[in-house]
């Protein structure tokens, strides 16, 4: 058994990993303890990664029409539909949309081809929706797309403020980091977020503003450090430009009118100013709450105002930090992938780094404007702008905001080409080729998380059926549009020639350089330890940390203060917030595979505030539709004071594979900043109401499950599947609709309860001694022990102990977890609060009474929480989600 080293594929974070194949076919995981940003520590996520490797949903070989097709045949016409395209409509006329889930090699090649090639910019990525306004922000304030700071800061920091971040959630080996520390040295830690999430509960002070007033915050921050004159530093004045005009702006941000503006208690505000101004070793920590806004690029410039004013930036505990939410977001920044960008950190808009790009390239032509961003570009694509469109590694037909009008673009445009490791996703169904792309365990290449820091992925798995890299199947199409520079022997090759542009007539201008990397052959690229740029060559690899010594990007070498206006107060109404769960990965391709991760949250949720769901007619439990007018989802009630009056929360996550009309893309709607483009996915107008369902399901079947036309969520569980349903239209026979439903042949044997008065039906089929399905309907959603029943697959259930599972209840032989808040261990809630009632009174001995939170610790959080509060509570703790 060979161990590899190799890196996550989830998150910003980074997390290195042991991948050991197992004799009898499967991976054990572990984290790796020599690399600096888990020091072997993993979440949930990266823990069960070792159960997303089967290759059931896998697409093996390529296809044309729905057809397989051998790779020559594929290449051909991928190259053939492109090539024409540009011949008749021009090299506008092709687009690529690619993803942070790429690795920078892939990356790479991408963007070469389509800007220095065929000749457009027209490349964009799935990161355009996660942290371009921290792109633009950083561009406009340091005139780089720099993050200044390491994790180390977080640890080093005595107080750090998280923005719009639900850390404990979307980086939880971070979090762990952070708290951690505090542990040790008393971080002060501030949350500012609109809802009460994990990360908040951890808080010293929790800052619930509303939506989109962070700007008016940060501007009262910055009002509140010159007034205590901690914005006159010789920092301010020896490297910024434009401070007088940021705090002038700010002026009539007094606490007075930031609290009305915000909507908190200016006691609160008050106390954050303070211990902000009180801290010089403050690191402002933001993610998607800043970034995915109409307001997302001022907000990330009034954080930096704050941070540049008092000079707090680029030493040790101290700085702003973008994370990122996907593993090589940082790497697409990094070769250009973004539409508005070139390559290694060039400006598409300046001629003489055009000309040295497309110079070292030796490329015929190379592109002179920016490109399409993401939701123009789909639009583009549904005018007919856009004749050939290529989707590499991700599912936008979930993912972009108002997806339904996504979808319709890809059914218009007249050539769609997916790269994809999995076979059937909401896009892949548009595809007129689909190419068999490698996925994570099976390519090599290497991606940058939050800190900068270069990781190699490294393969441990064979390539499976015809799969291929992505890098190379598009050096195969650029080879066959005619093209030369793309004959690379390995990712390594690639890598080599990316590392040498980022040196190229660089001269310390540009902040990204890893030449130092250029010159690695195959076997020392292979080898390559975790690294952090810059790293150019000849130079000693010391400097971590950008900006301590005040020299920026910009054409005098100072930073600029932007100017920031608060923004309107909100609408009023309610307000969809989307955003991630602890368990789950986007569009849930890879997360959606493992039983022990979807049994956090086997459904998807709207989370909403007890007095909105008394206004709305909602009770908890209940289903309710989501309404923005443009489009609708029906979701799983889940109330929670923590969630703000007036706003609404929902998961990203669930595809048509999943569920049935529960894609929340479906109503958020395509309004971008205007700087950055990025969608303002946590800003849609809506309402809500109750689902009238006539009947809902509970149901666990050994076959797939089939859909209906009401509400449907499946999970996998042991042996088969879980599903809740719900429906409108009355159902005259229930044996006959579970067979159908449940796939159960006919020569099962059934067994039933059925209470006409309460209307409660209960069925079950069996060959022999195994339970092959089970379905529990009743007029509300059924009262069950749902863990007891989702272990029936795999349970032998003889004589008529069969009967006892028609009751829906644990017992001393099956007990009932209750809902699931360990993932590592398994551990629900019913066992927690039995070792609560039994006298352990902390997260350390609830861990040693029942193994709760001994694993990866992202549930630790949960489990202090329910110590604090009582078991009627948490349900609505398991709620709360990023
Ligand atoms: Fe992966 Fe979790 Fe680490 Fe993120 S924090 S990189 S999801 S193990």
């Amino acid at each position: 058994m060979t161990t590899t080293r190799t890196t996550c594929p989830y998150c910003g974070v980074g997390c290195g990993i042991l991948a050991t194949p197992q004799p009898d076919g499967t991976v054990a995981i572990a984290g790796d303890p020599e690399h600096p940003a888990n020091h072997g520590r993993l979440c949930s996520k990266g823990m069960a990664l070792g159960e997303t490797l089967s290759l059931d949903d896998r697409l093996l070989t390529p296809e044309i029409g729905g057809l397989p097709v051998d790779w020559e045949a594929a290449l051909a016409r991928v190259a053939q539909g492109f090539s024409e395209a540009i011949r008749d409509h021009g090299p506008d006329a092709v687009a690529f949309y690619v993803s942070g889930q790429l690795l920078t090699e892939d990356y790479y090649v991408a963007n070469k081809l389509m800007k220095g090639f065929i000749g457009s910019a027209n490349i964009d990525t799935n990161s355009r929706l996660c942290m371009a306004s921290s792109v633009a922000g950083h561009r406009r304030a340091f005139g780089s797309d720099t993050v200044p700071g390491t994790y180390e800061d977080l640890e080093q920091a005595d107080l750090v403020v998280l923005v719009g971040s639900n850390l404990a959630w979307c980086h939880p080996v971070l979090f762990q980091r952070l708290l951690a520390a505090r542990e040790a040295r008393g971080t002060r830690i501030v949350v500012v977020d609109p809802r009460r999430t994990a990360t908040a509960e951890a808080a010293d002070l929790h800052l619930a503003l509303a939506p989109d007033s962070d700007v008016a915050l940060f501007a009262g921050l910055l009002k509140a450090l010159a007034d205590r004159g901690l914005a006159d530093t010789a920092f301010r004045r020896a490297h910024t430009s434009g401070a007088a005009a940021a705090i002038s702006l700010a002026t009539p941000c007094d606490e007075a009118f930031v609290a009305a503006r915000t909507g908190l208690v200016a006691a609160d505000v008050r106390r954050f100013f303070e211990l902000f101004a009180g801290h010089e070793r403050v690191v402002t920590v933001y993610s998607q709450g800043v970034n995915q806004s109409a307001q997302g690029t001022d907000k990330v410039n009034a954080i930096l105002n704050c941070h540049l004013v008092t000079g707090r930036i680029g030493r040790p505990g101290m700085g702003p930090f973008s994370v990122t939410g996907q593993p090589n977001a940082m790497g697409g920044r990094e070769v250009g992938g973004l539409a508005n960008m070139l390559a290694a950190h060039m400006a598409i808009d300046d001629p003489a780094a055009r000309e040295r790009v497309q110079r070292f390239w030796r490329a015929p032509t190379i592109a002179s404007r920016p490109g399409l961003k993401a939701v123009d570009l789909f639009e583009a694509v549904l005018s007919g702008q856009i004749k050939a469109l290529w989707i590499m590694g991700t599912n936008p037909a979930v993912s972009m905001p108002d997806a339904a009008r996504v979808r319709a673009a890809l059914a218009a445009c007249p050539f769609v080409v997916v790269s994809e490791a999995v076979r059937d996703t909401d896009t892949a169904r548009h595809a007129h080729v689909l190419l068999p792309a490698a996925t994570w365990g099976e390519k090599d290449g290497t991606v940058t998380n939050s800190e900068r820091r270069i990781s190699r992925q490294r393969a441990f798995l064979p390539l499976p059926g015809a799969a291929r890299p992505d890098w190379a199947i598009l050096a195969e199409v650029a080879r066959r549009m005619g093209f030369h520079g793309f004959d690379y022997a390995g990712p390594a090759a690639v890598h080599a020639e990316h590392a040498d542009l980022s040196g190229f007539e660089n001269n310390g201008l540009r902040d990204f350089d890893i030449s130092a990397l250029a010159r690695l052959d195959a076997d020392a690229y292979d080898q390559l330890a975790p690294v952090q740029w810059p790293c150019p060559a000849g130079a000693a690899r010391v400097q971590t940390r950008f900006f301590a010594d005040g020299r920026f990007y910009t054409d005098d070498h100072r930073a600029r203060l932007i100017p920031t206006a608060p923004a309107m107060p909100g609408r009023s109404g309610l307000r969809l917030n989307t955003g991630r769960l602890r368990d789950q990965w986007h569009t849930m391709t890879r997360t959606g595979k493992t039983p022990r991760l979807m049994a956090h949250h086997p459904e998807p949720v709207c989370v909403l505030h007890p007095d909105d769901a008394k206004t709305a007619g909602i009770s908890d439990g209940s289903l309710l539709i989501v309404d923005s007018g443009q489009g609708r989802a029906i979701l799983r009630a889940g109330l929670d004071p923590g969630q703000r009056r007036g706003s609404v929360f929902a998961p990203m996550h669930w595809s048509d594979r999943f569920a049935g009309a529960s894609r929340i893309n479906a109503v958020t709607r395509g309004v971008t900043d205007p700087v950055s483009g990025q969608p303002a996915l946590k800003g849609a107008d809506c309402t809500v109401r109750s689902y009238p369902a006539r009947w809902h399901a509970f149901a666990v079947s050994a076959e797939r499950p089939v859909s209906i036309d009401g509400y449907w969520a499946m999970a996998p569980v042991k042996g088969g599947y879980r599903i809740d349903y719900a429906g409108i239209s009355k159902v005259k026979d229930w044996q006959t609709e579970a067979a159908r439903l449940l796939g159960v042949p006919a020569q099962a044997e059934w067994i039933s309860l059925h209470d006409a008065a309460t209307g409660l039906m209960r069925l079950a089929a069996f060959s022999g001694d195994r339970c092959l399905a089970a379905l529990f309907v009743a007029p509300r959603p059924p009262d069950l022990a749902r863990g007891v029943i989702d272990a029936a697959l795999t349970q032998d259930w003889p004589g008529t102990a069969r009967y006892r599972l028609l009751a829906g209840r644990g017992g001393a032989d099956r007990p009932d977890e209750g809902a699931l808040v360990c993932a590592c261990q398994s551990v629900g809630i019913n066992r927690i609060s039995a070792a609560i009632a039994a006298g352990h009174r902390t997260v350390a001995a609830v861990g040693a009474a029942c193994g709760a939170g001994t694993g990866c610790g992202s549930c630790r959080g949960q489990i202090a929480d329910i110590i604090r509060n009582t078991q009627e509570n948490a349900r609505r703790i398991l709620s709360r989600s990023a």
